[in-house]
């Protein structure tokens, strides 16, 4: 049994995580939970977004499997993903997209986006410039890159390409503008892809690729990244393949991963049993594919893509009726009966060898 902390979230946070729970259950995931809180929810229990308790236990299993956490726009506490990707130095966001519901438009966009999750503007170094009596005259945000920073998320970028097969790295910049802290990220980029002879390098600005993806998403494999051009691109790439509902990230250091979807608290869809669940179970794939559980992330993986292919169960937001129960209990549903699938394959083949 591995350790994981389960953080259910704020929103539509704790029903898909339960659902992503039940299905890891059905699966037979060799995980125990250890459910800590984080975000609003935090707040309104203990009156700390991101208790000592949390922290503590993310600490010790040094994996996380977390909902989606709301955080207050523009005044209230700074974001609680960005302090956790901090606090864990969880440097490379790793989101995987590709192409499950065929709509004859996109079919094959199958993208890896990785994106450097502690430095750039989301370092928080920010401040308010006051002209006579207006405090808030102007305001100013700092971004950080670091050639140590960008060194590691796109080796990361490289080393991930060439471990799953991929052919193409693409990193994308704003370096004819911000000629600095951008210009540093593309530098090290370059010489980081000396070192990778086998994998095909190239580079595009940031407002290129944005339309490039939209025309011609095909061409791109894997994409790396600064922390808000990565932001924003990867909800541009979740919209090609079908939506946030099914987009899952990854975040990545030496010494812990916190797995969760791409998509926020969907404030709207709260209390519904409407919210598509699929993004925390691809993420949940990710964690098992993280401690050494390929097998199961294949299976469930399979589940969740047949589920959405048929279409039969599956919430509106991917153009079905069904409730997020419904989609779950189709998932338990088919991860049962390909179980059964497999063994009787299995003792056939067996059979015959006898
Ligand atoms: P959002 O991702 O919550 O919602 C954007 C749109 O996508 C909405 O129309 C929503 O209904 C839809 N959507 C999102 N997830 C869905 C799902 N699983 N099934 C069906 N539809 C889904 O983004 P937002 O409204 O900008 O942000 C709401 C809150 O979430 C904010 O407080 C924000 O800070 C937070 N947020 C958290 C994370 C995170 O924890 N990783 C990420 C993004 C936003």
């Amino acid at each position: 049994m591995k350790k994981v902390t389960l953080i259910p979230g704020d929103g539509i946070g704790p029903s898909i995580t339960d659902a992503t729970v039940k299905v890891l259950d059905a699966a037979g995931a060799q995980i125990s939970w250890d459910t800590q809180l984080a975000g609003v929810a935090a707040v309104r229990a203990t009156g700390d977004p991101i208790p000592d308790a949390t922290l503590e236990s993310i600490k010790g299993t040094g994996l996380a499997l977390k909902g989606p956490l709301e955080t207050p726009v523009g005044e209230g506490f700074r974001s609680i993903n960005v302090a956790l990707r901090k606090t864990f130095d969880l440097y490379a966001n790793v989101r995987p997209a590709h192409v499950i519901l065929r709509n004859g438009r996109f079919d094959e966009v199958d993208i890896v986006l990785i994106r450097e999750n502690t430095e750039g503007l989301y370092i928080g170094i920010e401040h308010y410039i006051r002209i006579g009596d207006d405090h808030r005259a102007a305001a100013e945000s700092t971004a950080v890159v670091t050639r140590f920073g960008a060194e590691r998320v796109c080796r990361y970028a490289f080393e991930y390409a060439r471990k799953h097969g991929r052919r193409k790295v693409t990193l994308a910049h704003k370096a004819n503008i911000l000629k600095f802290s951008q210009g540093l990220f593309l530098d090290v980029g370059r010489a980081i892809a000396q070192q990778y002879p086998d994998i095909e390098f190239n580079e595009r600005i940031i407002d290129a690729l944005a339309m490039e993806l939209v025309l011609k998403p095909e061409q791109f494999d894997v994409i790396v990244t600064t922390n808000l051009f990565g932001d924003i691109i990867s909800d541009l790439i979740s919209g090609l393949v079908g939506g946030l509902g099914l987009a899952p990230g990854a975040n990545i250091g030496q010494s812990g991963a916190i797995f969760e979807a791409v998509h926020g608290t969907a404030p709207s869809l709260v209390g519904k049993n409407v919210a598509n669940p699929g993004a925390l179970m691809f993420a949940a794939c990710l964690l098992l594919e993280h401690i050494g559980d390929g097998d199961r992330a294949r299976k469930l993986r399979t589940a969740v893509e047949e589920t959405l292919r048929e279409g039969k169960a599956v919430t509106p937001d991917v153009g079905g009726k069904a409730t997020t129960t419904e989609f779950t209990d189709e998932i338990i549903r088919k991860l049962r009966e390909n179980g059964r699938t497999g063994e009787r394959e299995s003792g056939r083949t067996g059979e015959g060898e006898a």
